[in-house]
């Protein structure tokens, strides 16, 4: 057998610290590696997987799909696309879709949009403020919109109109906005920095902020969406509603795909304003309405919300009992800690070896997303070895 470490030294650009596994096969909330080893996966393929891997309602719809008619190009009606089309309106605040293949590309239609709008309703205004410790993707727009420098410092300069302001800070957002300001862009659950939740009071004050200076609210519900959070999307825990928000990881159960929604009155793309040759085709979008079918059907945004609880409550359990652990929190099955010191790399590899699929986002915090099919004893066979490498660090 090849050596595939080996090939991904050699051949593959230098971007990932992979873990030094090869998953060739997943089941359920279970992936193998090569060697036969079974892993228990509390990351899903960062919030991808959301009806764990390998599901028969996916793997029929690729097939069925794969079998009939893969991709048109956008200058044909096809009816996956419309299907999800549908479901996605039906099942949220929005009238209109516009289907991509990432999220970083749902993002860019979404700053496209917040850009025409303030061409048409703000006499030109044209920058979007997001928050500080938000992610929204790895392109150059998307890239300006996260407010890391990390990810922005390589590739400067950056694209002029964007703006970060503290997160969950009301204040430093209505001071940072002028006349140049068309959106705000934000997280409801901050996830790529480390599960920061946005308050209730701060997500409303913001909508009602937009509302009153004539600015688009646009969500980037990419991570938070889909039950994630225990709810289907996670602005309804606030009652607020977007003018625009977007979509992406899990949509299609694992096929790439990303979408842009928007109500009427902040859907101002025009003919010929946007477009994407694979984006809405037909393979991601049938698996994408057989993905939110099972998804309503089995409850899952209801099995998020109370297996989250009981995650939260064991997270908890473990910051109670280990000095190193603090900060647990969580929404649904989006839910973090932090260590006291850097050794959450260390403790992913931990888990690893011992069969459990952990993430770090950050050298001090542990994220939990696991797939929204996963059950309490999961749950618990996860915190057991948590519990069991935590006295290693
Ligand atoms: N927005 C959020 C909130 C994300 O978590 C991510 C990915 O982690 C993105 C955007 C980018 O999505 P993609 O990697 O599909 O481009």
């Amino acid at each position: 057998m090849p050596n595939w470490q080996e090939l991904e030294q050699k051949y593959y650009m230098r971007v990932f610290s992979r873990l030094p596994v090869v998953l060739v096969r997943g089941e359920g909330t279970r992936v193998w590696d090569e060697a036969g080893k079974s892993y228990l996966d509390m990351c899903a393929g960062l919030a991808v997987n959301v009806l764990g891997h390998c599901h028969p309602a996916v793997t029929e719809a690729i097939c069925k799909q794969a079998r009939t008619l893969v991709h048109t190009t956008n200058l044909y009606y096809t009816i996956p696309q419309l299907e999800l089309a549908e479901l996605l309106v039906e099942h949220s605040c929005a009238d209109r879709v516009f289907f991509g293949n990432s999220g970083a590309e749902a993002n860019e239609g979404a700053i496209k949009l917040a850009r025409k709008y303030g061409r048409l309703n703000r006499g030109g205004a044209y920058e979007v403020i997001s928050a500080e410790n938000s992610f929204h993707g790895r392109t150059l727009a998307t890239i300006a919109a996260t407010g890391q420098a990390k990810f922005q410092k390589p590739f400067e300069p950056m694209p002029d109109g964007f703006k970060q302001v503290p997160f969950n800070d009301l204040d430093a957002l209505k001071a940072a906005t002028s006349a140049k300001t068309a959106a705000v862009l934000l997280e409801v659950v901050q996830g790529e920095s480390g599960v920061n939740i946005g308050d209730h009071d701060y997500m409303v004050g913001v909508r009602k902020w937009c509302d009153e200076q004539g600015l688009l609210l646009i969500l980037d519900e990419i991570q938070t969406g889909l039950g994630r959070t225990g709810k289907f999307l996670a602005y309804e825990h606030h009652g607020i509603e977007p003018d625009v928000f977007t979509m992406a990881k899990g949509l299609a159960g694992g096929v790439p795909i990303g979408a842009v929604l928007a109500k009427e009155s902040a859907a101002v793309f025009g003919l010929s304003d946007h477009g994407s040759t694979f984006g809405g085709n037909g393979l991601a979008c049938a698996t994408g309405v057989a993905t939110l079918k099972t998804i309503f059907a089995e409850g899952l945004v209801e099995h998020s919300a109370e297996v989250g609880r009981y995650l939260l409550q064991k997270l908890e359990e473990l910051q109670a009992r280990y000095d190193l652990v603090e900060n647990a929190r969580g929404l649904g099955l989006m839910a973090a800690f932090d260590l006291k010191r850097e050794v959450a790399p260390a403790l992913v590899r931990g888990a690893l070896e011992r069969g459990v699929i952990l993430n770090n986002t950050s050298a001090r915090t542990i994220r939990f997303v696991p797939p929204l099919i996963v059950t309490k004893a999961e749950v618990d066979e996860a915190i057991d070895v948590v519990a069991r490498v935590l006295p290693e660090l």
